[in-house]
This record gives structure tokens, C-alpha cells and sequence, in this order.
């Protein structure tokens, strides 16, 4: 639904090409492209499947493994894999929270997505098409597990 008026060109440094003003977590997506030249989309939602799960589960990462979805992400070939989010605690000082999320990185891997508690999921690929991809497997994965904590609750 997107037109050319709703986007704003910025640069690596998330300094706008153009007359407006940047969103103002654009240096969550800078941090991706500038980190990985294969990296073509980068997608970020509120979604509220994400928004719930992340601010209910405990752990800092979420491990999926058995779904067949899971074969949605670029690269993962079978449901016995372990696909794993990390969860960022939520912070409005965007520089810090994107030095995070590239430490992070650095010391375990780019993987497919990370959550931010109580805010949303960034996920990226090669193009659009692969990026909107794992934002609807993420979707439906998480659902999944927002589903069985109700079901497992005694
Ligand atoms: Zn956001």
C-alpha cells in the first residue's frame, strides 16, 4: 500500500536524502544493511503476536524447532532445525539498542529476526519478497507458541 511519497531515501548513517524527517528507529535498519551487503529488505512491525509474546516470555531468546514452517527462512531446509530469536529489552536510545543488537550479532550469528520486548520484530532478506516472507513465518511461528502457552497454562 505504499506509495513513492511514504518513503524516505537515508543514507547508511540514517541521514535523510531528502526533505523529511527519518524514522526514528532507522538506525535499527542502517545497523542490518551496513552490516550485511546481502541484506535487501528490512521489515519491522508492531505486530501484536509479537507485541504479547515477547513481553510474556522470560528468556532473552525464543528456540523454535519442529515446525515446517521454519523452512520459510532463507536457508533452513528442514522442521529438526532450531531457529532462535533473540528478545532485546525495549529502548528508546536507538544507537545503543543498535550497538546491542550488532554485538549480539557479532557473537552469535545475524540469524533471521530479533524481537524487542514489548515493541515488535525486524526481520530482513535478500529482497522484499524474502523479508515479507519471514515476516508472515514469524507470524505464524509465534502465534504458534502464544497458542500453547495458553493451551499448557493448568
Ligand atoms: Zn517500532
Amino acid at each position: 500500500e505504499l506509495t513513492p511519497a511514504d518513503i524516505l531515501a537515508v543514507n547508511m548513517q540514517g541521514e535523510p536524502l531528502s526533505e523529511g524527517k527519518p524514522s526514528a528507529e532507522t538506525g535499527l535498519h542502517t545497523q542490518l544493511y551496513r552490516r550485511d551487503a546481502n541484506i535487501g529488505a528490512v521489515l519491522h512491525t508492531h505486530s501484536p503476536t509479537v507485541v504479547l509474546l515477547s513481553q510474556i516470555w522470560q528468556d532473552d531468546s525464543l528456540s523454535i524447532t519442529g515446525w515446517e514452517l521454519q523452512k520459510a527462512f532463507a536457508g533452513e531446509t528442514t522442521h529438526e532445525g532450531t531457529v532462535t530469536f533473540p528478545i532485546f529489552p525495549n529502548d528508546q536510545d536507538i544507537d545503543r539498542l543498535s550497538a546491542q543488537v550488532e554485538d549480539h550479532m557479532q557473537q552469535h550469528g545475524q540469524g533471521h529476526a530479533y524481537l524487542i520486548r514489548g515493541h515488535g520484530v525486524y526481520t530482513w532478506g535478500k529482497d522484499i519478497a524474502e523479508c515479507y516472507r519471514h515476516l508472515e513465518a514469524i507470524e505464524h511461528l509465534l502465534g504458534y507458541q502464544l497458542e500453547l502457552l495458553k493451551i499448557r497454562q493448568p
